[in-house]
């Protein structure tokens, strides 16, 4: 077994801190890379809370990492030594059911194995994230990343970029038309630079009034502020897909009200409390609900090799590991500009 230092949750009411644990040696198909940068995503805040499931504890989050290898197995044949790698959300699935098959390890119906807060396909062992100093990975679910772009500035693309992009190419959002991406967090941030990149009119729609000229700069085309009922109801049937990144409690049926007839709201934020839906809300303007997770292998890699071709990052806040909670507390308040990404460097 190889020795790691980490950060883990001990219980869903404790802060982070060091945690020694182990992972398994590098098998005959494994990558081992070092962690060097890995993002803060507000799923990690929500499992270590408990917000969705009873999670498994000690939990060592992160779902965003990317580092450099350092050994691999007799059998593995796309890393050596020296290369960039990344992982996201996935660390394995079944691979052989219709949804491994097409390349939809996100929806594997044998049940995936997540990154952390997840188990191994035996069922049993528990996963660890990538808040650690190394990581090992079967090869099929190590990401190559490009040397051409900030390292750090690409960890959040593992989880942020690949979960707005995944459903901006599934639903075929471009040109000709009016996109709204809903709250302007990592995920947000990521899929208006997306929503952009693929030609659409974009709308931020946010609380935060004081995050317009970010949203702008961005690439952003217009800045809507929710609180303000009066902007609200002038973007009354206004838009073609709403992307909604919220991480908490909203009146979504405001939101498909800015739908127009057909127009689709994808969830891809995921409250700890179900949303209230009023079925005419959707009626009014046949339009339709949709929700998307992560994506595949596949799509990751496209996706990271679109970013290096397109020159796309994350805007980023670097911090020591020690600030975590200071950065949870940030989070919550919807003060994140625009993921925080740890140095793992700092974790000693
Ligand atoms: P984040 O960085 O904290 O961003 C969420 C943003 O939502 C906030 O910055 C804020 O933007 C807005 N917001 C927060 N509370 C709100 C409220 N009460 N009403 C309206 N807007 C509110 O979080 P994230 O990392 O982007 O993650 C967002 C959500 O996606 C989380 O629930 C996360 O678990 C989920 N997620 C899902 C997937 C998937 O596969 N589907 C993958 C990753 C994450 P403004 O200041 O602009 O309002
Ligand atoms: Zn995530
Ligand atoms: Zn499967």
């Amino acid at each position: 077994m190889i020795p790691v230092k980490g950060y883990a949750a001990q219980t869903p009411t404790t802060d982070l801190a060091p945690w020694d644990f182990q992972r398994r040696d590098v098998g005959p198909k494994d990558v081992q890379f070092d962690i060097l940068f890995c993002g803060v995503c507000h799923s990690d805040l929500h499992q270590i809370k408990n917000d969705w499931f009873p999670g498994i504890f000690p939990m060592v989050p992160g779902h965003e990492i990317v580092g450099k290898v350092v050994k691999v197995g007799n059998q593995v044949k796309k890393f050596k030594a020296g290369d960039l790698a990344g992982t996201g959300c996935l660390v394995d699935s079944c691979r052989e059911c219709e949804n491994c098959k097409k390349d939809l390890e996100q929806y594997c119906m044998k049940g995936n194995s997540q990154t952390y807060n997840g188990l191994e396909q035996d069922k049993k062992t528990p996963t660890y994230g990538g808040y650690s100093r190394t990581i090992v990975v079967h090869e099929d679910f190590v990401l190559h990343i490009s040397e051409k772009l900030d390292l750090a500035a690409v960890a959040p693309l593992l989880c942020a970029g690949i979960t707005t992009y995944s459903p901006l190419r599934h639903w075929k959002v471009g040109k000709g038309h009016k996109l709204a991406v809903l709250g302007l967090g990592g995920l947000g941030h990521m899929g208006v630079k997306f929503g952009v990149a693929f030609g659409a009119e974009v709308t931020v729609l946010s609380t935060s009034p004081s995050k317009e000229k970010d949203a702008k700069q961005l690439g952003a085309h217009h800045f809507l502020v929710t609180k303000d009922p009066a902007q609200v109801a002038a973007a009354s049937g206004s838009f073609d897909f709403i992307l909604d990144t919220v991480s908490a409690e909203h009146d979504i049926n405001m939101y498909l009200a800015m739908l127009k007839t057909d127009g689709t709201h994808i969830s891809v934020g995921v409250p700890p409390k179900p949303l209230e839906i009023k079925t005419f809300s959707l009626m009014g303007g046949r339009k339709s609900l949709a929700a998307s997770g992560i994506g595949g292998l596949a799509e990751t890699q496209e996706m990271l090799d679109y970013c290096a071709e397109h020159n796309i990052v994350s805007d980023i806040e670097l911090i020591d590991i020690k600030d975590i909670t200071t950065a949870y507390a940030r989070m919550l308040k919807g003060d994140v500009r625009y993921r925080f990404v740890i140095d793992i460097a700092t974790l000693k």
